[in-house]
């Protein structure tokens, strides 16, 4: 999309108008909403050259779209405004995270080798589907860019990092990883920094995935997964969604579409709130530390401070109190966060992370029992510093 004078539009205004071109045509001001799980046929010749084109990744907007599980516009157009936003050639949207990740891996397998390096540490289902193998893959596990090279294999089909990590909030030079991975292509978990603050592409990652779940949706009421990638990735990422059926529901599309028009307004606001949430936490008697990338001497690589990657510190962030017994008191005794898993909503989210989203990760790799993560949201953050102040009071 362009202004009038033919300028790029900025990503605030993608945010608001991608994947809405058409509107003034057909005479509608919000998305339409299409469930159809079946489409009319114009006859066999033309529904079978839809099927086939379907089913090996093709674009239907210009024809039959066959079947729901293969092609869907409401999906499409959000497909297309989060391409815009990642400043990809192509997105595929699925009905979670999970089912993104399990959708590229199979095709990096497909299309380079079953050999994975993942990066530590992941999202702990991420972490989970790789150590088991399930998928038929192999995973060579790292803990540092420094180890990637060395770990990558001719049959490397994927180099899978997450930046920033969840839940300690480490950093990945992005430019340093690529540069590692050599010919292996590269998959960065890009769901804590959202495209409004990393555009992962930029830096030479060739797919950018998001739970869609989090920020996206931003109101904790839609599940769903993305993945920004170039046309020959997306062609070979179509074509497994359709045969195991993890195409987006249309009402999810509709709300994840609709959840890229504030994204930029909620990102900033909720970064401003976690940032002072942070600096009040650093200050306060009983956390023994506060992971968050918008505090000083945690970024030293200057990936956000001096706007290298990021353009800026996110909203998520993770204390650690010491000992179960004090995180519990902690995560049990707040009154405004909810004591939930999930992120990126417009409410505040408290969690342990080594009892529920990392419960899944090999022992030497999982979060301590005293760190709690903490996904800031739309509250003033005085009530958020209050709520926190007295739990841990009360925690001992
Ligand atoms: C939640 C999450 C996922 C998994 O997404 P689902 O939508 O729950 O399947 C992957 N990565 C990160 C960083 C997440 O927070």
């Amino acid at each position: 999309m362009t202004t009038s004078n033919d300028a790029p539009l900025r990503l605030d205004s993608l945010a608001v108008h991608a994947g809405r071109e058409d509107f003034e045509a057909l005479g509608v001001h919000a998305t339409p909403i299409d469930l159809s799980s079946t489409y009319p046929l114009p006859s066999i010749d033309i529904g079978g050259d839809a099927y086939e084109r379907g089913a090996t990744g093709g674009d239907l907007h210009d024809t039959t779209a066959v079947y729901q599980r293969l092609w869907n516009p409401t999906v499409a157009r959000f497909e297309q405004a989060f391409a815009a936003l990642e400043g990809a050639e192509q997105a595929v949207a699925f009905a979670s995270g999970m089912a993104t990740t399990t959708a590229v891996l199979t095709a990096a397998k497909q299309r380079r080798g079953s050999h994975v390096v993942a990066l530590r540490p992941l999202y702990g289902g991420t972490d989970h589907l790789l150590a088991t193998g399930l998928l038929g893959t192999e995973t060579t596990f790292v803990d540092a860019v420094e180890q990637v090279a060395a770990a990558v294999r001719p049959d490397t089909g994927l180099v899978i990092a997450e930046t920033p990590a969840n839940p300690t909030l480490e950093l990945v030079d992005l430019a340093a990883l690529v540069a590692a991975a050599g010919e292996a292509p590269v998959l960065v978990d890009n769901t804590f920094a959202t495209p409004v603050l990393q555009r992962p592409l930029e830096h030479g990652v060739a797919l950018s995935l998001h739970s869609a779940t989090k920020y996206i949706g931003g109101h904790g009421d839609v599940m769903g997964g993305v993945v920004a990638c170039d046309e020959a990735w997306a062609q070979a990422i179509r074509p497994i969604r359709a045969i195991t059926g993890a195409i987006a529901h249309p009402f999810s599309a509709y709300l994840m579409h609709r959840g890229l028009q504030t994204l930029p307004l909620r990102v900033r606001a909720q970064q401003a709130n976690a940032q002072q949430v942070a600096e009040a936490l650093a200050a306060m008697a009983g956390v023994d530390r506060v992971h968050y990338p918008g505090l000083e001497g945690s970024d030293p690589g200057g990936l956000v401070g001096e706007g290298r990657q990021m353009a800026g510190p996110g909203s998520m962030l993770a204390i650690d109190l010491g000992t179960h017994a004090r995180a519990a008191a902690v995560a049990e005794g707040v009154r405004l966060f909810t004591h939930a898993v999930s992120l990126g909503s417009v409410d505040s989210l408290i969690q342990q992370p080594a009892s529920l989203t990392h419960r899944p990760v090999a022992p030497e790799a999982r979060p301590g029992a005293g760190v709690l993560r903490l996904s800031i949201g739309l509250e003033h953050p005085a009530d958020l510093v209050a709520d926190l102040e007295q739990a841990i009071a009360s925690a001992g």
